[in-house]
């Protein structure tokens, strides 16, 4: 099975640059850090439940407050990628897997908890005026949920993650996986997109 596709050096370098000056910049802010997501997959019987949770910045490649019709645009596509729950998170086919619900949502946050809703008029107004808000102000996070029914689910021994592939700022995602047999933690990431159960 094929799981990575060859990238050209200089798009995963620009990648690299751009992420780590971001990740440096959240890290001041007390954000979450970009690249960095959450996902819980539960194990029971035939059926495979998933959650992932992730910055904006890592699924449609920016957190401020889409207003243009550019932004709007990948934003909707943002989100149709990440409703394709199996091709995201693929378990082992001998599994027999399909994906029965996916639910999507964007919700914004707003970094500075103190300030006010007139500053934060004054913040969007600005922002129309100049490019201004490049994110530091704005942050969302992508909340997606998924669930698979599987015909044989002990053949469940790994998952593969195209999701890498789909959102190219994703960098690693913290698992956790809990079966009735309990609970382990793993840390997946873009270079070995694969989890081994
Ligand atoms: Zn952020």
């Amino acid at each position: 099975m094929k799981i990575l596709k060859t990238i050209p050096l200089a798009a995963l370098l620009a990648a690299c640059a751009l992420t780590a000056s971001q990740a440096e910049e959240h890290r001041q802010l007390g954000a979450h850090v970009h690249g960095h997501g959450k996902l819980n997959i539960a194990i029971e019987k035939n059926v495979v439940s998933i959650e992932l949770e992730a910055p904006g910045a890592d699924i449609a490649g920016f957190e401020h407050e889409a207003n243009t019709k550019e932004d709007k645009a990948k934003l909707e596509k943002a989100k149709a990628t990440l409703a394709k729950g199996l091709e995201l998170f693929t378990p082992a086919s001998a599994a027999g897997c399909k994906q029965t619900s996916a639910k999507v949502a964007l919700e914004a946050g707003h970094e500075h908890e103190g300030e006010g809703k007139e500053e934060h008029d004054k913040h969007a107004a600005e922002a129309k005026d100049h490019d201004h808000d490049k994110g530091e102000d704005h942050h969302s996070e992508f909340h997606a949920e998924y669930a698979f029914e599987c015909v044989a689910p002990e053949k469940i021994t790994s998952l593969s993650f195209g999701y890498f592939k789909q959102f190219p700022n994703a960098e690693e995602l913290d698992v956790t996986v809990i079966t009735p047999k309990g609970q382990s933690s793993y840390e997946v990431t873009k270079d070995k997109p694969k989890l081994e159960l």
